[in-house]
């Protein structure tokens, strides 16, 4: 099999991406049906673009600028905003029904960290499925895109000079393992908060694409920046429900079981304070006794379950009715602003491979993701890639490729007790608040498990993030941005990347 281009993963990312390949023909692989598996339809919020009258895209870069903590690259952020516009009017091109109001004109909601209204949503709380519907029907009407569910892709391949060639594949219907030879590879893989015990991500995000890109010898760039929601819902469900930002930028508001609105203690902008600050706000709350809840009975009230159907079909299935009673909520693995170090147009640090979407670290996110510039990234960024291969001139590589790890374990998924115990640690050690002790101890399991008696590649794929972001962390001695260790709890003066290039691991360990 192959193709000149290949696209991996068919969220937002991937699906626009390969749209704005026309006509350069394309495939796109998923490990699973189309519109399953990935993060994008559970996007609630929305997507940031400064649109608001009294709004400009240079007040979107400064609040970007500002929640990246210094790491924030400005040429990246720059892009990045000033691409809303044009993305918001392509989606709806797409046909994305975004909200909007009785004069016709788009609803612009206010999200955390961000002075202005400038998140548009659809149906409420269901931006991400509207945006997932349109592509995925664009793409299945696209005669240059052809599009591979079910296939899960366990390696890229690379030749001896370390040029990637396309993707060792996996048919689940099949029961086959194939190569697929491509000259240009993109990673769409999204992110991995299925790492974590309590996370609000999709079960299969284990990051697996990132460990792809880092065993073919790709840079890793501040994999330690893991952002934790601070509102899912904390109601023993695996993966948590979200109650998104949104619901405190209409107004709700953060109390403890006393009924007392507690964020006005923890920083001045309240409620709607930076993400990580909130969410160990909420953690200290849950610590010290005195419980978390979002109360949104004066701010929505009645509206609740036309303005946020998701939440509120979440909350009835735990027997909550938001219009009445407070939401239990505690902070949760959400979203990873590190990821394939790319350069301004999607371009890993490697031949032949591109990353976008939440796999990539593109600049724009620093230490700290502001609320809705995800989807928003993944859009403006999509279009960078196809821009620099749609004309590219492709040459067939000389010699087919070989898996970055020479892969021969099972093709299943990862032993479940196996990932139950990674995903406690990580929920334990890499977690909120870290330390080098606790971030010792996820080593220590990690490298227990990779004994494991019935390894899989899913399995050895999942060890390999979680280490990469646990190194990351030890590598990290400050507190920024999303990233707080207990034991180095200021900030450093100057604020520097974490950069981990695994080859260089393995290199090491064939010396010994
Ligand atoms: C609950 C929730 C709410 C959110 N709300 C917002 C929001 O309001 N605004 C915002 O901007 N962001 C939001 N985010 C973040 C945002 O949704 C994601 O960052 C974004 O959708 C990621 O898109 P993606 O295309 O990179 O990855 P995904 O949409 O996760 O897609 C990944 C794709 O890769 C495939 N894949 C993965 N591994 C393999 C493999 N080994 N082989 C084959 N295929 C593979 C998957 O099957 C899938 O098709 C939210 C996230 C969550 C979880």
């Amino acid at each position: 099999m192959n193709s000149d281009i290949l696209i991996i993963g068919a969220g937002v990312a991937g699906l626009y991406t390969a749209l704005k390949l026309a006509p350069r023909p394309v495939t796109v692989i998923t490990a699973r049906p189309l519109g399953k598996g990935g993060a994008t339809p559970w996007a609630q919020g929305g997507l940031a673009a400064a649109l608001g009258q009294d709004d400009t895209p240079n007040l979107h870069f400064a609040d970007t600028m500002q929640a990246g903590a210094g790491l924030v690259d400005p040429e990246a952020a720059s892009v990045l905003v000033d691409g809303g516009k044009r993305a918001v009017d392509d989606l709806l091109q797409y046909g994305v029904q975004f909200d909007r109001d009785e004069d016709g004109n788009l609803v612009l909601g206010r999200e955390a960290a961000h002075c202005r209204d400038r998140i548009v949503h659809a149906t409420g709380d269901q931006a991400g499925a509207a945006i997932m519907e349109a592509l995925i029907r664009a793409a299945r009407a696209a005669e240059h895109i052809t599009i591979l569910e079910r296939i899960v892709v366990e390696d890229l391949l690379t030749d001896d000079n370390g040029v990637v060639g396309g993707a060792l594949i996996y048919d689940v219907d099949a029961g086959e393992r194939a190569a697929f030879d491509a000259s240009e590879t993109v990673l769409a893989t999204g992110g991995l908060g299925g790492l974590y015990a309590v996370t609000t991500n999709p079960t299969p995000a284990q990051g697996h694409g990132l460990a792809f890109a880092a065993r073919a010898g790709a840079v890793i760039r501040d994999p330690e920046f893991v952002q934790f929601h601070p509102t899912a819902l904390n109601i023993g469900v695996d993966p948590a429900p979200l109650a998104t930002e949104a619901l405190r930028g209409a107004g709700a508001a953060l109390v403890n079981k006393d009924g007392y609105a507690f964020m006005g203690d923890y920083h001045k902008s309240g409620d709607l304070g930076p993400r990580d600050i909130v969410a160990r706000a909420v953690e200290a709350e849950i610590r010290a006794g005195r419980g978390a809840f979002l109360d949104a009975r004066k701010a929505i009230g009645a509206k609740f379950p036309d303005a946020f159907p998701t939440v509120f079909a979440a909350c009835q299935s735990a027997k909550i009715d938001p219009r009445k009673e407070p939401m239990p909520v505690a902070p949760a693995a959400h979203y990873h602003m590190g990821g394939v170090m790319t350069d301004i147009d999607g371009k890993s640090s490697i031949e032949g491979l591109w990353a976008v979407g939440e796999v990539a670290s593109t600049g724009v996110h620093g230490a700290n993701r502001l609320a809705s510039n995800s989807l928003l990234e993944a859009i403006v960024f999509s279009a960078r890639i196809a821009d620099q291969l749609r004309e590219k001139e492709i040459t067939a590589p000389d010699e087919p490729g070989a898996p970055a790890d020479r892969m021969d374990l099972p093709s299943k998924p990862a032993d479940k007790k196996a990932m139950a115990r990674l995903r406690a640690a990580m929920s334990n050690g890499c977690a909120l608040i870290r330390d080098e002790d606790a971030l010792l101890d996820v080593i220590d399991v990690i490298h227990e498990l990779n004994e494991h008696p019935s390894m899989t590649s899913g399995l050895k794929s999942a060890l390999v993030t979680a280490e990469i972001i646990a190194q990351g962390a030890l590598m990290r001695e400050e507190s920024r941005g999303a990233h707080y260790r207990s034991d180095f709890p200021e900030a450093d003066e100057q604020a520097f990347h974490t950069e981990i290039c695994a080859t260089d691991a393995y290199d090491e360990d064939d010396e010994e």
